[in-house]
């Protein structure tokens, strides 16, 4: 990592301005496409997805490339970001136009699904080089005669003449992630004679189609880049060898930079890796393409810190470097790091809980940063008249009631009962590969000290004390406690609650079960099997990981089985004993397991006494986070922001 002190960035190479296709772009941040489902089917631009982008404009970065525009096509990607069907030419001429004034490059990626689609849309036929499903559970696809590509070939490149009309700087064929041209370059999905089928030149005939036609209809006029896949991670898919192939044939084409990406939806947790993926875990992939091609490669894949993002550049492994979640995270993390301020930034912990899985609905979020996508809405507005606040709880939701609270300018108090900031989500960041969880609190921890807000660690609040300080608001943080189930034995001393496991309060044996399967409970499993334990996850329901999203899911079932964790479902435990425990499967039938220990992760219960106690005692009274019900942290930090923000 490249070492800066003070407040100079050493960043020399990110910053530095570069020239590709003949465009000029002020730093060679970008930022990646993000699929945010911001726009309606009907292909209206809302202001939301204005404001995100906007947003990101303005914190520094040197060029956007917005995903998926599928206009002109009969088979979008919809809901399409841009949604720039031709009646929404203007609204995008709008949107480039503020973009440009901040300096800033920004292109968009013309995609059609292909095959892939994750939820059906009206009047949309999934078509593919071949009649292959993408899945077992999928539809089988139509596949595409000649005389269809020919005038696919023509839409895209009528598309990218919109695109230049509008004033958009560059344009990108999508050819990655399993889309229609990449399943068309993939030997898996493509597995059609003639000339676009057979070997590479022939599966790369479609996309060469596209952008040589595009290049001699446009000219120079519109630098055209291509997003392909260096590896698509699964069997007989495309290789880092086929790829760095495919990249000369491209630049052959006219190509002005590339964009080298991995997995397909049969890959589907590679596309997207959560924190259990290296960071910059495909930047081999894109330093082999650069080893391979003239024409600038573009790196991305899990680079959120800007240091990284130096070393690739500093070492020519690429030429770009794009970040998507870190932008989500942080708009202004290219400023931050500009100026050598790294500990503000707000950055990424590879969750995918707000961005990719969406835990909190359809639209794109972000766990970390609460006005992700809600700029408008969220924005710090200075409070009218400043008040005493009282926040009680020093979790993640009332770390960031405090922090909007005072940013607003109200005059805050946080008290927290334990030594230390951070409540759950310190056991939150202590599983395998949970290490960049402890990021957030580090930074929430230094905003709060930064804006003045007095902190009472190691203090109880009690009804006396809220009676002493007298807030005019008191905000109630104070989260949750372990839920026990009612299972004879579960007082014994051999059982212990997942949450003193991780906090390293108790020691267990050797054999482990562990009852309850939700996250919590399979992380613990993680984390003990880590520790050489002999572990076996029991849950009652049919399938386990429910809290979890799907990429993170299937990256931590594999840790598990890996790591040879047994996962029992639709099986009770009926006793616990000095022994062991006895379980009941789904068909009734009773099975003694004889281990050393019994860990509860069976969920948790609001602790909230303080309420009915403090009722009366201050104008306002809000209740957030778990204290108001267990849920996941992205709804304690997005509650915490909002109350901060409603005082
Ligand atoms: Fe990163 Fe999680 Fe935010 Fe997605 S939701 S951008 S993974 S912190």
């Amino acid at each position: 990592m490249t070492e800066t002190t003070g407040h100079e960035s050493a960043l020399s190479k990110l910053f530095s301005p570069t020239t590709i296709g003949g465009m000029t772009v002020k730093n060679r941040l970008a930022m990646a496409p993000i699929g945010t489902l911001y726009s309606s089917l009907d292909g209206a631009v809302r202001q939301e997805f204005k404001d995100f982008i906007i947003a990101r404009a303005q914190g520094g970065v040197g060029m956007i490339m917005l995903a998926d525009a599928g206009f002109g096509f009969t088979s979008l990607e919809a809901p399409v970001d841009p949604a720039l069907l031709k009646g929404m030419v203007e609204a995008a001429r709008e949107l480039v136009g503020v973009v440009h004034d901040h300096g800033v490059r920004i292109g968009v990626q013309l995609n059609h699904c292909g095959r892939q689609l994750d939820f059906p849309i009206p009047g949309y036929e999934m078509v593919a080089p071949s009649p292959i499903p993408w899945s077992k559970r999928s539809g089988v696809p139509r596949e595409l005669s000649v005389d269809e590509i020919e005038e696919l070939i023509e839409r895209h490149v009528d598309a990218a003449e919109m695109v230049k009309e509008v004033g958009f700087d560059f344009v990108e064929v999508k050819a990655c992630h399993g889309y229609l041209l990449s399943s068309f370059i993939s030997p898996r999905s493509n597995q059609r004679d003639g000339q676009y089928g057979g070997d590479l030149q022939g599966r790369a005939r479609f996309a060469l189609e596209i952008i040589g036609r595009i290049r001699r209809r446009l000219g120079k006029g519109l630098p055209i880049s291509c997003r392909f896949n260096g590896a698509d991670h699964v069997e007989g898919g495309l290789t880092l060898d086929e790829s760095r192939k495919l990249a000369r044939l491209l630049a052959e084409q006219g190509v002005d930079f590339v964009s080298v990406s991995a997995g397909v939806y049969g890959s589907y947790p590679v596309i997207v890796p959560p924190f259990h993926a290296p960071q910059g875990c495909f930047v081999h992939l894109a330093e082999g393409i650069k080893g391979a091609v003239g024409v600038p490669v573009v790196a991305v894949g899990r680079i959120k810190d800007p240091r990284m993002a130096e070393e690739i550049l500093q070492s020519g492994k690429a030429d770009i470097v794009a970040m998507a979640r870190g932008l989500l995270a942080d708009p202004e993390l290219p400023i931050k790091a500009q100026r050598g301020t790294f500990d503000e930034i707000r950055g990424c912990i590879g969750c995918n809980q707000g961005c990719q899985d969406k835990m909190a609905g359809l639209e794109t979020t972000c766990l970390v940063n609460p006005a992700a996508a809600r700029e408008k809405n969220m924005a710090i507005v200075p409070a009218r008249k400043p008040k005493r606040v009282m926040v009680i709880g020093g979790g993640l939701a009332g770390m960031q009631a405090a922090m909007n609270a005072a940013l607003r300018g109200h005059r805050v108090t946080l008290y927290e009962e334990g030594d230390e900031l951070g409540g759950q989500w310190r056991l939150a960041s202590i599983p395998p590969c949970k290490e960049e969880f402890a990021g957030l609190l580090g930074y929430l921890s230094g905003q709060l000290q930064k804006l003045g807000v007095r902190m009472r660690l190691g203090s109880k609040a009690t009804a006396e004390t809220v009676e002493k300080e007298s807030p005019e608001v008191v905000v109630i943080a104070t989260g949750a406690v372990p839920s026990k189930p009612e299972i004879p034995g579960v007082e014994g001393r051999n059982v212990a609650t997942a949450w003193d496991v991780l906090a390293g309060k108790v020691q267990v044996g050797e054999q482990v079960v562990v009852v309850g399967g939700n996250a919590l409970g399979l992380e613990t499993a993680d984390f003990l099997a880590a520790r050489g334990r002999n572990v076996e996850v029991v849950e009652m329901l049919e399938h386990v990981g429910r809290d979890l999203g799907p990429t993170v899911r299937w990256h931590l079932r594999h840790r598990l089985a890996e790591a040879g964790v047994r996962v029992l479902t639709s099986t009770r435990v009926t006793e616990i004993s000095g022994e062991g425990v006895l379980l009941m499967d789904r068909e009734g039938r009773s099975i003694h397991r004889a281990v050393d220990s019994v860990v509860l992760a069976v969920g948790s219960v609001s602790r909230n006494e303080l309420v009915h106690e403090v009722g009366g005692m201050a104008r306002e009274v809000h209740v957030i986070g778990d204290a108001s019900k267990p849920r996941n942290a992205l709804f304690a930090i997005r509650e915490g922001a909002e109350v901060g923000r409603r005082i």
